[in-house]
């Protein structure tokens, strides 16, 4: 039976591990991929062009915001970020489930935008005092740049747990129990009746 995409988004505050949760998970389950999104940041150590993100400069990002491109973007230490619309377009023609690995204002957009086709996973890292650990022993950062996150990351958990705005919280404690869960969700949320046409529907009443 064929059904809308899903449209998945892992949020969480910055060193939740929502990324680390999404390269072990995307490649298990059949016909998931993730959205590739587009940046002005630096490439990191080991990070490939095209594959982790589409790395631009600012005058090339604002040029597709311009040409209406995107989505959904917003700035994020200073950084802009954003999902192309070709993502979804790509999605919808080939069939296969969407997983978007973006932060809260983009998450909203894509709410405001889809409304319950939406289905957002709220990755936290068990404590606040976790995500500081995690965060300075990820030490890619300078410290000024770790202040910020921190601060953003407490404005966004305040957000993200609200219940009208994430539909599934995972603790992130162990991180292969995480992983269980979002494949989980990922299996139910893709039973959900309201995924399917209802000319299919009215099809199984015979
Ligand atoms: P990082 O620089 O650590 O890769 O990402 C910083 C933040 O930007 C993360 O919270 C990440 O989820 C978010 N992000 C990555 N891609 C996008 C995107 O396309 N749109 C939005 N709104 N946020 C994104």
């Amino acid at each position: 039976m064929k059904r809308h995409p899903l449209l998945i988004c892992i949020a969480g505050p910055t060193a939740s591990g929502k990324s680390t949760i999404c390269k072990a998970v995307v490649p298990r389950i059949d016909g998931l991929r993730l959205s590739v999104s587009t940046t002005t940041r630096d490439p990191r150590p080991g990070e490939t062009d095209g594959l982790d993100y589409n790395f631009v400069s600012r005058d090339e990002f604002q040029r597709r915001v311009d040409s209406g491109a995107f989505i959904e973007h917003a700035e994020f230490s200073g950084n802009l970020y954003g999902t192309e619309w070709v993502n979804i377009e790509q999605a919808e023609k080939e069939g296969f489930d969407l997983v978007f690995e973006i932060e809260v204002q983009g998450v909203q957009q894509l709410r405001a935008r889809y409304g319950d086709r939406l289905t957002t996973i709220f990755i936290f890292p068990v404590s606040y005092q976790e995500l500081e650990k995690r965060l300075r022993a990820r030490a890619t950062d300078s410290e000024e740049q770790i202040g910020k996150r921190l601060k953003r990351a407490k404005e966004e958990i305040a957000i993200l747990a609200d219940p009208a705005f994430s539909d599934y919280l995972v603790m992130n404690d162990r991180l292969e129990d995480a992983n269980q869960q979002v494949e989980a969700i990922v299996a139910a949320e893709r039973c959900r009746l309201a995924r399917f046409g209802s000319a299919q529907l009215k099809s199984l009443g015979g």
